[in-house]
Formats: C-alpha cells, sequence, structure tokens
C-alpha cells in the first residue's frame, strides 16, 4: 500500500501540495483529477521520492519513501511513465525494452509482448518512427520491465486519437488484472477514466477536495468544474 501521511511539497518558498493524506491500496486502479497547476505531477513524483522538499511521510508497504533517492524508491516496487512519450527514439523496440530492464530479467520482455501485440510486431522498429499510441505504449512496456507492484502514469493519453485512448485503457486494466499492479492514474481525460478505475481523487490548488468511488465522482457534476 502507498500511504501519504499530512504531506507537503514545496518548491522554492512554494507550496504546491499542503496536508496530503491519501493511499492506494495493492492491486486498486485509482485516477488523480485536477486542474493544471493542482499538484496532480507533484502528487506522483512525491510518490517516488522525487520531490526534495517535503514534510509529513510517503510509504510504501511500511518502508519510508526517501526524498531524493528515487532510484532506491523505485527498487521497492514502483514504475513510472512520465508525461510525453519517454522512449529512445533511436533504438528498436526490443532495444528499448532491454534497456529499461537492464538490471531486471530480460524475459519480462515476452510479458511486454503479450501485453502489447503491437510491440512484438514491431519489435525491429526504430521507435521514433512508432505513431505516438504506440510509443506510449513502449513507454508502459519500458516501466513494466522493472516488475512494479504499483504503476503511476503521468497523462498517458495527452495527443491520443479517442480509439487510442480506449485502446491504452483496456491495456492498463488488462496490466492490473493480469499482474495484480496497482494503478495511479493522472488524466485529463476524466469520463472515459473514471469508467475504468475504482476510486477517484480530486486534487484543488495542492489539496485533496474528493477521495472516493469513482461511481460517486462520476454523479458529482458540481466537481467537474475543477479538471
Ligand atoms: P498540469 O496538469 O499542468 O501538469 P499538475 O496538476 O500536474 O498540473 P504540478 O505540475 O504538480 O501540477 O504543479 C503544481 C504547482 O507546482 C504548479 O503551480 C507548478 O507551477 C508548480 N511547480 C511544479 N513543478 C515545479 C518546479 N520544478 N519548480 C517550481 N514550481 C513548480
Amino acid at each position: 500500500m502507498l500511504e501519504y501521511r499530512k504531506l507537503e511539497a514545496r518548491y522554492g518558498g512554494f507550496t504546491a501540495l499542503r496536508d496530503i493524506t491519501i493511499s492506494v491500496r495493492p492491486g486498486e486502479r485509482v485516477a488523480v483529477f485536477g486542474h493544471n497547476g493542482a499538484g496532480k505531477t507533484t502528487l506522483l513524483r512525491c510518490g517516488l521520492g522525487d520531490v526534495d522538499d517535503v514534510s509529513g511521510t510517503v510509504t510504501y508497504n511500511g518502508d519510508p519513501i526517501i526524498p531524493g533517492s528515487v532510484y532506491r524508491n523505485a527498487r521497492k516496487g514502483i514504475g513510472f511513465v512520465p508525461q510525453g512519450h519517454n522512449v529512445f527514439r533511436d533504438l528498436s523496440v526490443a532495444q528499448n525494452l532491454r534497456m529499461a530492464g537492464l538490471l531486471h530479467d530480460q524475459a519480462y520482455i515476452d510479458e511486454v509482448y503479450r501485453l502489447f501485440p503491437v510491440l512484438l510486431e514491431r519489435r525491429a522498429q526504430i521507435a521514433g518512427s512508432l505513431s505516438g499510441g504506440q510509443q506510449q505504449m513502449l513507454a508502459v512496456g519500458m516501466a513494466l520491465m522493472t516488475r512494479p507492484t504499483i504503476l503511476m502514469l503521468d497523462e498517458p493519453t495527452t495527443g491520443l486519437a479517442p480509439v487510442i485512448v480506449q485502446d491504452m485503457f483496456r491495456s492498463l486494466i488488462q496490466i492490473n488484472e493480469t499482474t495484480g499492479t496497482a494503478i495511479m492514474l493522472v488524466e485529463q481525460n476524466v469520463a472515459a477514466a473514471l469508467r475504468i478505475v475504482q476510486r477517484a481523487i480530486v486534487l484543488k490548488t495542492g489539496g485533496v477536495i474528493f477521495d472516493g468511488p469513482s461511481a460517486e465522482l462520476a454523479r458529482h457534476e458540481d466537481m467537474w468544474r475543477w479538471f
């Protein structure tokens, strides 16, 4: 379980998150929504220990997430897919997956190919020549090479055509259901994301204004203006 307790995060003199007490349970699918600048990316980064100036605590399965020690924290089982298509554009699909899994069992590549058959078809293709959706699938596949037990994704569907957005969401459900990996998803695509998560968290200017079942948020139309 990923647990934030009374977390505050600052950049210089600016407080980006305040009094955050939330958790993501093992195997759960959770979406984080909020307007631009609400603190969604900062929330994910704090879960990985990628923001230095914090108070309060974040723990993963009881172990503290240490601010600044991203590598050590990630080894606790946290996968992270940052915003944008984070792939090595000049390497092939297979080389990208091998790079991401250098410190892990290369046999995981087969599992990634099972989850994303299009990556198997295109394994010899240079990543920079893939479509946006395929590059994003590769970025997710690379995060999976570390065998995470929780996968954090920062706006993975931005800029993708609606049909590809649905493919990406279907893949996330499949990852979650076949591997038990928890999903913590930051999304602008609220209506579509609400259909695939069990719980939603809404941030407004650095604080939590909703934390509950996605079906409840779907009914709460007064809150939708915050996205
Ligand atoms: P978006 O949807 O635009 O990505 P967000 O909800 O993910 O927004 P964050 O990126 O977490 O929001 O930013 C929260 C606040 O912290 C914003 O006001 C942003 O300007 C500020 N901020 C983020 N990163 C930094 C940084 N490295 N230095 C200074 N301020 C930052």
